[in-house]
């Protein structure tokens, strides 16, 4: 399938930004979005976009269509998807040929604190999404699971049909929900959707709520960095280059049954315990991590671990290795400009 004008929500995230990135770099139509909401610092957000050719009193504006300076490929709207008036409006004056959807109240333990936010952003807005997608015949609906869904899974490597039914955070119960509603639009409407399970993702221009940069951040100030379950914890870390690849890849490939309903693991395949992860960022850094061991948290899980076969068997490679990858993130966390803490 031959697509051209591309919808990405959460384009201000961390992934959305990248899959932006390099969904212009394949010379495609994108089209991002996002509400910029403050659940980590706002300016990182507006980083990315100045990046993308949107100055920041441009995405400032809700509902207004700005045109990259950088790019006349890529235009940005700041919009709320839970928005049940403006997003149907939005989206039948756009007519999009797929939707890759990665806007979502993203984090497992502020979902242990503020719910509501989960189920309104990723069940609510989800829904709406969706909504738009059957009524203007978008070809291919994309959109962000995770490796969450698979709770406490005993059997690894985690494989796309292994039992997700007891999901233990708020977060992933969202993320199964998803899933969930997929499957009955894809079903009913026969609507084209694929859900990416993304594994612990990590890269330049990361989430500052999430260890990688919470690590980072600590080393640099010599603080303490708190390692949970002892620190025998192990996460498929991934790349972000790698994920989007993954993206691209499962964009190409819509399922063509009768009922297009699909899931992917997006991730590495090899897992890295927390402390090997610490380990490395010591030698990017070349300080050494104070370490704090603590139990474990409410709603984590001790393990991820991906089976990548199924998307690798569609050309997906996951080529980046932990060094490599903790050295390009160390190099942009050192240039970083803004305070990001
Ligand atoms: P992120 O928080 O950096 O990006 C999500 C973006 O969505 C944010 O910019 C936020 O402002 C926007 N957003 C949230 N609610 C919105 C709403 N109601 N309307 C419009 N925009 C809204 O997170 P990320 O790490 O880039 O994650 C992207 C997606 O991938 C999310 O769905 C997340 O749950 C999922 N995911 C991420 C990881 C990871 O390791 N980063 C792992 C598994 C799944």
């Amino acid at each position: 399938m031959q697509y051209k004008k591309i919808l990405v929500t959460g384009a201000a995230g961390f992934i959305g930004f990248h899959v932006c990135k390099l969904l212009l770099e394949r010379g495609l139509s994108v089209v991002g979005l996002d509400n910029i909401n403050s659940y980590y610092a706002v300016q990182l957000k507006y980083a990315r976009l100045e990046e993308l050719g949107v100055a920041r009193d441009d995405a400032q504006q809700w509902g207004r269509q700005s045109i990259s300076t950088v790019n006349s490929s890529f235009s940005f709207v700041r919009m709320n998807i839970e928005d049940r008036e403006q997003l149907p409006v939005f989206f039948a004056s756009e007519k999009f040929d797929a939707v890759i959807h990665l806007a979502a109240q993203a984090g497992v333990r502020h979902s242990m604190t503020h719910p509501e936010a989960y189920v309104d952003s990723n069940v609510v807005g989800f829904l709406n999404i969706l909504e738009g997608c059957r009524k203007e015949r978008v070809a291919h609906l994309l959109y962000a699971s995770s490796s969450s869904v698979y709770g406490e899974n005993s059997k690894i490597p985690f494989a796309e049909d292994d039992c997700v039914d007891y999901p233990v955070s708020v977060y992933a119960a969202t993320k199964k929900a998803n899933e969930l509603m997929a499957h009955s639009y894809s079903h009913l409407f026969q609507l084209p959707t694929t859900g990416l399970r993304f594994f612990t993702v990590y890269g330049p221009w990361g989430r500052p709520d999430m260890a990688p940069m919470l690590f980072a951040s600590a080393i640099a100030a010599e603080r303490e960095i708190k390692l949970f379950n002892h620190g025998e914890m192990s996460r498929d870390f991934t790349y972000v280059d790698d994920i989007c690849q993954g993206v691209y890849v499962a964009l190409q490939h819509p399922n063509r049954a009768e009922k297009p309903y699909q899931v992917f693991n997006v991730g590495n395949g090899k897992p890295v315990q927390l402390t090997d992860f610490v380990a490395a960022l010591e030698r990017a850094t070349g300080k050494t991590a104070r370490q704090k061991m603590l139990p474990m948290q409410l709603g984590e899980v001790p393990r991820t671990w991906a089976d990548i076969s199924k998307l690798q068997a569609l050309g997906y490679e996951s080529k980046t290795n932990l060094q490599e990858g903790v050295k390009k993130f160390v190099a942009w966390f050192q240039t970083c400009r803004f305070d990001i803490t």
